[in-house]
């Protein structure tokens, strides 16, 4: 075993199922490679605490603002050892999707995900942009079904997924960065309850979900006031207005790496 002084980047094979209607490359949910690729990068920028908006950090937050040192590759190896560029085209089975879906989604095109992050971008019945699964399936009061390995990943919306052309107005991959970080065991953080627990403890209590772009300083009601981190990438603001992790929140992604955690197969040796 060799002591790493300082830890490596933990580097995570993604693949990219893209569910389309039947359209060719870059009409409608079937995403030009370009869309996919500046996804990936967005993941790599707020993953790695390179986004150009963390400048943005009030400097009450700083202390605990965190490069989560994690990075996404596109897989260059498919589950048979072959050359692949880690994104899958397919007719998808319906035309749209909503969570409940999540199973079909998976049986039409999923890699072991054991190996690879599979993320899956289809057109979501409205209002869902997004969703994902947890390392685990018995953590309680989540609105999301139990993951299962069928099920096990990302799915966002085609028109939310990446930034630039064939995206929504005012989309910055944001959508991906917050379901990525439920991937990694990180639940919201206004604890899915009023004024609820998150379980990172430098994460301050929220009365609810904040939505829009809030002012700065915007006050929690619950117990001792506390400013919210309302661009928190785990709160529901708008992806230009969300741009942190934090230090806990970082532990907690990384633990899921660690012996007996659920994402313990991507570690790496
Ligand atoms: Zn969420
Ligand atoms: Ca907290």
């Amino acid at each position: 075993q060799i002591m790493k002084v300082q830890a490596e980047p933990r580097v995570i094979p993604v693949v990219v199922h893209v569910l389309h209607n039947g359209t060719s490359i870059g009409v409608e949910a079937n995403i030009s490679d370009a869309q996919i690729l500046s996804q990936i990068r967005v993941l790599n920028e707020d993953f790695r605490r390179k986004n150009a908006d963390a400048i943005r950090t009030p400097a009450e937050f700083l202390p605990v603002a965190a490069d989560a040192n994690i990075e996404f590759v596109l897989a260059k190896q498919d589950p048979n050892g072959l050359p692949t560029n880690g994104i899958i085209r397919k007719q998808g089975p319906k035309t749209v999707y909503g969570p409940e879906d999540a199973t079909i989604i998976g049986q039409t095109s999923q890699w072991n995900p054991e190996e690879y992050l599979n993320v899956w971008v289809v057109p979501l019945v409205s209002p869902y942009l997004g969703y994902a699964t947890f390392p685990t399936s018995n953590l309680p009061g989540l609105n999301f079904a139990p993951s299962a390995a069928i099920r096990d990943g990302v799915t966002v919306d085609y028109l939310f997924f990446g930034t630039g052309a064939g995206t929504a107005a005012n989309t910055n991959g944001r959508t991906a960065t917050h379901e990525v970080g439920h991937w990694l065991n990180l639940r919201h953080i206004w604890g899915d309850a009023t004024c609820g627990n998150d379980l990172v403890s430098d994460t301050p209590s929220h009365n609810a979900a904040n939505y829009g772009c809030p002012s700065f300083p915007h006050y929690s009601t619950c117990s001792s006031t506390p400013v919210e981190m309302t661009m928190n990438y785990m709160d529901y603001t708008y992806d230009a207005c969300m741009y942190m992790f934090t230090l806990d929140q970082k532990s907690r992604m990384q633990a899921t790496f660690g012996s007996g955690g659920g994402r313990n197969s991507f570690a790496q040796p």
